[in-house]
C-alpha cells in the first residue's frame, strides 16, 4: 500500500495496493492470452471499440480532470487539456485499423506482400509529469495495432491510469486486453523489462532509468521506444516580435510547474536586446498566476512532492544569481515561485534538467553561437526559435538537434505530428500518423506464381 498525496495540500487522498512480482507475472500471462484473441478482432470492431473507449473518455472527462487535479496539483484548464488528450488521441488512432496497409512490392516470379503484424504484449512504463497524454500516446496506437498493453502508472500518479483501466472495460474493450498496475518500478516496472512475453517497453522517464532499461531490453532484443529528459533553448533573436517573445516565455518554461520534457529551460537572448528583454521578462514572470490548482485562473500550482521540491532548491543554493521571481503561496504544499537565473554556460542550472519552475538567461552574439549553445547540451528534445526572418527561421530549425521545434510559439505536441527526443532525449518517435507502426514487426511474405 502506499498513499497518494495531493502535492497542493500535502494531505493523502488515496490509498492504493503495490502490485506484488506474482501479480505483475499473472497480469503479464493475462496479457499474453488476450492478445490471442485481439489481433483476430476484425480491423472494423477494434475501431469501434477504441471510438468507444474515446467516448467513455469524454464523457468522464471532467471527473479524470478534477482525479488528475488533486492528484498531480496540474491547474484544472491543463487537467481539462488532458483528459481531452486521451480521448482525442483513442480517436485519432481509431482510425488507423482499417487503414494499417503493407505494400504489394514489384517482384520477378511471383507476389510480394508486406504484413504489419501486432508485436505481442507492451509495457508501458509512464512518468509522474503528464500521467494521462503520456500513457495515451503509448496505449491507443498500441492497441489500434493489435497489441495488448500492460501500463505501470508512476508511484505518485497512479488515480487517473486506475480510472481509464476501468473506463475501458466500460466501453468494451476486452478483459485483459488493457491492464493497468500500479506498484514500484523496481518491481512492476522491471519485470515487464525482464519478462519475455512483453515484447516492447514504451518508457518516458528520466534518462538514468532509461538508459537501465535500455540495456535491459538488449538482453532479448526487446522493442523500446524512449521518452526521456530535455534542456531545451527558447532563442529569442534581436529582430523577433519582442513583446510577444517575452510574454509567452515564462509558459513555455513554466508550465506544469516547470515539470514538463520539453521546457525551455534555456533562454538564449541575442546579446543587443539582453536588456530590453529582460524588462519585459520580469514583468511577464510575475503576472503568472500561481496557486490552487482547483481555480479556474491559476496558471501554475505546485510540484509534485517534497522531493522535487528539495531537488529544485538544490539548483538556487544562495540567491546570488536570481534576477527576478515570481510569487508562490506559503503553508502546506510543494510550492516554489517562478524564478530566472542570469548564469553562464558552465553552472550546473544552465546545463542539467532541473524539472521545477527556474529558468536560465544567457546571451548569444549570432546565429552561429545561437545554434552552438543550443546544441551544446546531452539533450535534444525540443525548443523554439524567435525571429521574424524566414530564411533564419529555417535554417535554425535545421541546425538545432531537437525532435520539436517551434518558431515564434512554445507549441511541442500535437497528436497528428511525431513527438521524440535527439541524443539522450530518447529512442524512437510517439505520436504522429506513424505511430502505430512502431507496435508491429514487418513481415514479408512471397507467393511464387510461376508454374
Ligand atoms: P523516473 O525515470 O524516475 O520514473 C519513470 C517511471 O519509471 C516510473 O513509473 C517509475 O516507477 C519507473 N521506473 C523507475 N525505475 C525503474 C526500473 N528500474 N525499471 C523499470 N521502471 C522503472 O522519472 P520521473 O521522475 O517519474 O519523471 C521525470 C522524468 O521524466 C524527467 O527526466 C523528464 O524529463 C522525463 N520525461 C520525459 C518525457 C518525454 O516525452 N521525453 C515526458 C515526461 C517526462
Amino acid at each position: 500500500m502506499f498513499t497518494v498525496i495531493n502535492p497542493a495540500t500535502e494531505q493523502g487522498i488515496a490509498e492504493v495496493a503495490s502490485t506484488s512480482l506474482a501479480e505483475t507475472d499473472a497480469a503479464i500471462a493475462r496479457s499474453a492470452l488476450a492478445f490471442e484473441s485481439w489481433r483476430k478482432v476484425a480491423p472494423g470492431e477494434r475501431a469501434d471499440l477504441l471510438r468507444a473507449f474515446s467516448s467513455v473518455v469524454r464523457e468522464h472527462a471532467e471527473e479524470l480532470a478534477q482525479l488528475e487535479v488533486a492528484n498531480s496539483g496540474h491547474t484544472i484548464g491543463n487537467a481539462r487539456w488532458e483528459a481531452g488528450n486521451v480521448a482525442n488521441v483513442l480517436n485519432y488512432y481509431a482510425g488507423s485499423p482499417e487503414r494499417l496497409f503493407g505494400r504489394q512490392i514489384p517482384v520477378a516470379g511471383g507476389v510480394d506482400i508486406t504484413f504489419h503484424e501486432p508485436i505481442g504484449v507492451v509495457g508501458i512504463i509512464v512518468p509522474w509529469n503528464f500521467p494521462m497524454p503520456i500513457a495515451g500516446w503509448g496505449f491507443a496506437p498500441a492497441l489500434a495495432a493489435g497489441c495488448t498493453v500492460v501500463l505501470k502508472p508512476a508511484e505518485l500518479t497512479p488515480l487517473t491510469a486506475i480510472r481509464l483501466g476501468e473506463l475501458a472495460l466500460e466501453a468494451g474493450i476486452p478483459e485483459g486486453v488493457f491492464t493497468v498496475l500500479p506498484g514500484k518500478g523496481s518491481v512492476v516496472g522491471q519485470r515487464l523489462v525482464e519478462h519475455p512475453l512483453v515484447r516492447k517497453i514504451v518508457f518516458t522517464g528520466s534518462t538514468d532509468v532509461g538508459m537501465q532499461i535500455m540495456a535491459g531490453c538488449a538482453a532479448q532484443v526487446k522493442r523500446v521506444t524512449l521518452e526521456l529528459g530535455g534542456k531545451s533553448a527558447n532563442i529569442i533573436f534581436s529582430d523577433s516580435d519582442l513583446d510577444k517573445a517575452a510574454a509567452t516565455a515564462p509558459y513555455g518554461v513554466f508550465d506544469n510547474a516547470g515539470q514538463d520534457c520539453c521546457a525551455r529551460s534555456r533562454i538564449l537572448v541575442q546579446r543587443s536586446v539582453m536588456d530590453d528583454f529582460m524588462q519585459r521578462l520580469e514583468t511577464a514572470v510575475q503576472g503568472v498566476v500561481v496557486g490552487d490548482p482547483a481555480h479556474e485562473s491559476t496558471e501554475m500550482g505546485p510540484l509534485i512532492s517534497r522531493g522535487q521540491l528539495d531537488t529544485v532548491r538544490s539548483f538556487v543554493p544562495d540567491e546570488t544569481s536570481v534576477a527576478f521571481r515570481g510569487t508562490c503561496p506559503d503553508g502546506a504544499g510543494f510550492w516554489y515561485p517562478p524564478t530566472v537565473l542570469v548564469t553562464t554556460e558552465n553552472d550546473r542550472a544552465y546545463r542539467e534538467e532541473i524539472f521545477g519552475p527556474v529558468v536560465v538567461v544567457v546571451p548569444f552574439d549570432d546565429e552561429t553561437d545561437a545554434i552552438r549553445m543550443a546544441n551544446d547540451s546531452d539533450y535534444g528534445l525540443s525548443g523554439s526559435i524567435w525571429t521574424r526572418d524566414v530564411g533564419r527561421a529555417f535554417r535554425v530549425a535545421r541546425g538545432v538537434e531537437a525532435g520539436n521545434l517551434s518558431v515564434n510559439s512554445h507549441s511541442s505536441v500535437r497528436y497528428w505530428t511525431p513527438f521524440g527526443g535527439f541524443k539522450k532525449s530518447g529512442l524512437g518517435r510517439e505520436l504522429g500518423p506513424d505511430a502505430p507502426e512502431a507496435f508491429t514487426e514487418t513481415k514479408n511474405v512471397f507467393m511464387a506464381t510461376d508454374e
